[in-house]
């Protein structure tokens, strides 16, 4: 980069800000998406919204591309950098603003870890209900850049449940306000748009949050069945006699084997593991829990566990969180995939999984948010055998393929990022693609902020979803990505 820019941006952001030497730069060349890594010309950690204003102003000034990063736990790409382009790190910016428990609302800025939130308000009884697995340090920025769910979404709603308002670097430099503390109002929902717009049209520096007041009573129940398929059975039948546990995971034998290596939970050994948590008024938990034993035992559950004090239940939560990570105790690498399909469509794909990873050679570990249809299923292989991340990653798409089959969607909570922006194709039209353009351009008519993520690029003829390889007519120099 041109050094008077460089200057420039040491100049906003101290010159222990800014990082361009190459070993520092490393730790930003990915996310959790490690695959795929790039090298940003400069890493800019600022340190309030000033500073993240000066330096967006610069890079719409110059045309320089830049992407947000919050704790780069995303798994999907998001935050990988553009190569042309630096990387704006909001980690400093973690500073819990204003807590408010009469409004029932926190402000915070973007790098305040999720579970910081809920450390904060918990003595006065309240928590922050999205919880994403990664909650001990992803941040509140990427948790509304991605809309990230968790095991209590289920009941209480995704992160934009959870965002009341928020202040935003638009990519040409101005500072606005979209939302407010109110519930409602008048005009177009800006705050709605920009959650899950990962990082393409701005950047957010502070956010106000919903909180929410503790339950009287939680209790975890755990059901061992044979198949994920009858689990599944019992999830829907759960739903349908209207209950709303305020979370309902599902856990498969190799998910399973993965969490006792990693955290000792002391779930059964059995196909198909159903954690269910209720909360609310005691007689109401009683009563519920009563309701949702004996749908399990209809559903073939053959032991039935209430995790009974608070330690139990940590452990019990602990083995469902740790599972992506456990999952590198029994295999070398895997892809984690993240797809979503109507419940009752569950034992079909479960079955259909099954069929794809025999015929490929490759096993399947599957974890659920099955409550919400939300599967994460892990496909497991070995980096040293030549080919087989290939074939990992063809399984992986495949089974994103059935999810849109089965009348659902490429993600459920991760995003769409780098990885999955082929596949967009595949789950829209082209219309429905071309208006999510414009309300891009809206914001960001020049691409700066996270250009190249979630829209299909290149749009040549003949291009096919999945790693991206050069048209002919580019190679031979008559056509060129853009
Ligand atoms: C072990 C593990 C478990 C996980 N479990 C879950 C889960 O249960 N549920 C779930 O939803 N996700 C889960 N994730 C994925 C990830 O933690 C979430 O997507 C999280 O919200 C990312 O936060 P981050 O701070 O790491 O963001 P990053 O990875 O740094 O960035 C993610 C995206 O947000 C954008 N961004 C970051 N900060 C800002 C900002 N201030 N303004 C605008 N855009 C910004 C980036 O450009 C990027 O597009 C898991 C990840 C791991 C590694």
């Amino acid at each position: 980069m041109d050094a008077r820019i460089i200057d420039e941006l040491r100049a906003i952001v101290g010159s222990e800000h800014l990082i361009t030497e190459r070993e520092q730069l490393s730790t930003y060349e990915c996310d959790g998406l490690t695959v795929v890594r790039v090298l940003p010309l400069a890493v800019l950690l600022p340190e309030s919204t000033a500073e993240v204003q000066a330096v967006v102003r610069v890079c719409h000034r110059e045309k320089i591309p830049f992407v947000a990063r919050g704790s780069g736990t995303g798994l999907s790409g998001g935050a990988l950098p553009v190569a042309s382009g630096i990387v704006i790190c909001l980690t400093r910016m973690n500073r819990i603003l204003e807590v408010d428990l009469a409004n029932h609302r926190v402000i915070v800025e973007p790098g305040v870890m999720n579970l910081n939130v809920t450390s904060r308000v918990e003595r006065d009884g309240y928590f922050y209900a999205p919880d994403p697995s990664s909650q001990q340090v992803c941040s509140i920025g990427g948790n509304v850049a991605e809309n990230s769910g968790g095991a209590h979404c289920l009941k209480y709603g995704f992160t934009t449940t959870h965002v009341l308002g928020m202040e935003v670097v638009l990519p040409d430099g101005s500072v606005v306000q979209f939302g407010d503390a109110t519930v409602d109002r008048p005009g177009y929902d800006i705050c709605g748009v920009f959650v899950g717009s990962e990082g393409t049209l701005g950047i957010v520096t502070k956010v106000t949050l919903r909180i929410v007041k503790r339950p009287e009573v939680v209790q975890v129940l755990l059901a061992a069945f044979n198949s994920t398929n009858e689990a599944g059975e019992a999830v829907s039948a759960i739903i349908a006699a209207g209950m709303l546990p305020a979370a309902m995971e599902m856990m498969d034998n190799l998910a399973i084997q993965a969490a006792e290596a990693a955290v000792h939970a002391r779930y059964p050994d059995c196909g198909g593991l159903l954690l269910v948590e209720l909360d609310g008024s005691a007689t109401e938990v009683e009563a519920l829990m009563g309701e949702v034993a004996e749908t399990c035992k209809q559903c073939g559950a053959w032991e039935i566990r209430v995790a009974q004090t608070a330690a139990e239940r940590a452990r019990v939560w602990a083995g469902r969180k740790a599972a992506f990570a456990a999952v590198g105790r029994i295999s070398p690498a895997y892809i984690v995939q993240d797809g979503v399909i109507p419940r009752t469509a569950l034992p079909m794909v479960m079955s259909e999984i099954a069929r794809l990873s025999a015929e490929v050679g490759l096993r399947v570990a599957n974890v659920f948010h099955a409550g919400d249809g939300n599967l994460h299923p892990l496909v497991l292989y070995d980096d040293a055998v030549p080919g087989q991340d290939k074939l990992a990653e063809d399984l992986a798409g495949e089974i994103l393929r059935l999810c849109i089959r089965a009348g659902g969607s490429i993600t459920g909570e991760h995003g769409v990022g780098e990885e999955k922006k082929m596949f967009m194709s595949e789950m829209f039209a082209e219309p429905d693609l071309a208006t999510m353009q414009l309300v891009r351009c809206a914001f960001d008519p020049e691409h700066l902020s996270n250009p190249d993520k979630v829209f299909p690029r290149p749009r040549l003829c003949g291009e096919k979803p999945g790693v991206y390889v050069p048209h002919p007519v580019e190679t031979a120099g008559l056509a060129e990505r853009f």
